[in-house]
């Protein structure tokens, strides 16, 4: 597999230009034992075995593909929805954490540290550490502590110590840098579970591995209903990219698949309230790799903004990045007006409510030229139970009537 052939990433760490691993000194050997073992880790087969298990009898997989008739009678396609929404805790980032947690043992760990802007990827971390009871310290900026609570009160619920990041903005970048700093003091005991496909390689590549399950299931699924394994088209949203890396996986390499991502353009691109990273974002460093991010001219890191907390994130997977670049993945941006009409639309016509991320993905459907017959696979990367005091307030502030 050479770069030049394939999407997927080279030996040194690198998808296209994008990726690496840019870290401190002091993390080298933190990284570099996770870069020299995890291949040969998640490919024992007593390792696959039980992550298999797990998915299977604790997150509740495989997640159904289903066949959205009302959406389908509107764009004139074959809409089928992933439904990751339908897993343990709600939503894809379980896969991953499922994963990470079974490498943390193998390589001896004792203690979990993550971080968490939304806490999503927070909940999903201490859901999992409580099951193989290990310690969980999960770092969230104070402003979205305040924020998210009921995210808070489940982690706390679940047993983990939700440490407030009291720094800059006091949200996910500085809650990032706390775990950073925890990390280079506790070397030897501590695992640090990404919830993204970002950060240092092998970060990026670890993720999309455990996140892949979502497309190998999607290849059987729809030969089984349609004959063809391979959709024309598959669409996710993209905050740092993991539940849009994993939808893509098995599909990097062929042509037939149309690679859609969608990313927030929060009030809208121009408006300097937008977390559409790919047009905004220039090529730069953050979280440990070389990526697209939104950075002011001498390199510091915007703040971005969404209504949808899972995708207010400044930069991209570096995967995407290149996905991107190189012309194999389009992009589009979806404002949070369109996305909050998606979700209303998606509620009434099939009866599910979902994540406001995931609503992203949903608004672009009509604007990437779907054909009679298509068919289009949307990852629903969660449900929307977490959303629903956003959704109420957008809908009474807009006198939206119902
Ligand atoms: C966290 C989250 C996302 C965004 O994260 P990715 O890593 O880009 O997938 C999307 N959807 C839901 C439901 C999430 O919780």
């Amino acid at each position: 597999m050479t770069e030049t052939t394939s999407y997927h990433v080279s030996e040194s760490g690198y998808y296209g230009e994008f990726g690496g691993a840019y870290i401190p000194e002091m993390l080298y050997a933190n990284v570099e034992e996770i870069r020299t073992r995890y291949l040969d880790i998640i490919s024992e087969t007593a390792f696959q075995e039980e992550f298999n298990s797990l998915l299977k009898d604790y997150v509740g997989r495989p997640s159904p593909l289903y066949l959205a008739k009302s959406l389908s009678a509107k764009y004139g396609a074959n809409i089928y929805l992933k439904r990751e929404d339908l897993n343990h805790t709600g939503a894809h980032k379980i896969n991953n954490t499922v994963g990470q947690i079974l490498l943390a043992k193998r390589l001896g760990k004792k203690r979990i540290i993550a971080e968490t802007g939304a806490g999503q990827h927070g909940v999903a971390t201490a859901t999992v550490c409580a099951l193989m009871n290990l310690e969980c310290i999960v770092y969230m900026g104070a402003v979205d502590i305040v924020r998210q609570a009921p995210n808070v009160a489940r982690m706390q619920m679940l047993g983990a110590k939700v440490v407030p990041a009291e720094s800059g903005s006091k949200t996910l970048k500085d809650a990032t840098n706390e775990a950073i700093r925890d990390w280079i003091n506790n070397a030897e005991t501590t695992h640090y579970i990404i919830g993204s496909a970002i950060g240092p390689h092998p970060y990026p590549d670890l993720v999309t591995r455990f996140q892949a399950v979502v497309s190998e299931e999607i290849k059987w699924q729809l030969k089984e209903k349609t004959g063809q394994e391979y959709p024309n088209y598959v669409v996710a949203c993209v905050g740092g990219g993991s539940n849009a890396a994993g939808a893509f996986y098995h599909f990097l390499d062929d042509d037939r698949v149309n690679l859609i991502l969608a990313e927030a353009a929060g009030k809208g691109i121009d408006s300097g309230h937008s977390a559409a990273t790919s047009i905004l974002g220039s090529k730069g460093i953050i979280h440990g790799c070389m990526t697209l991010l939104m950075q002011t001219s001498d390199g510091q890191i915007v703040e971005p903004y969404s209504l949808s907390a899972g995708l207010d994130y400044p930069g991209i997977g570096p995967m995407h990045a290149h996905l991107i670049k190189s012309g194999r993945a389009r992009v589009w941006a979806a404002t949070d007006d369109e996305a909050m009409m998606a979700v209303i639309e998606l509620s009434r016509s099939e009866g599910i409510i979902p994540a406001l991320e995931t609503a992203h993905a949903l608004a672009i459907l009509d604007r990437i030229g779907l054909k009679k017959n298509d068919h289009v696979v949307v990852n629903l990367s969660g449900r929307g139970d977490k959303d629903l005091n956003t959704y109420l307030t957008y809908i009474a502030e807009h006198n939206i009537q119902l």
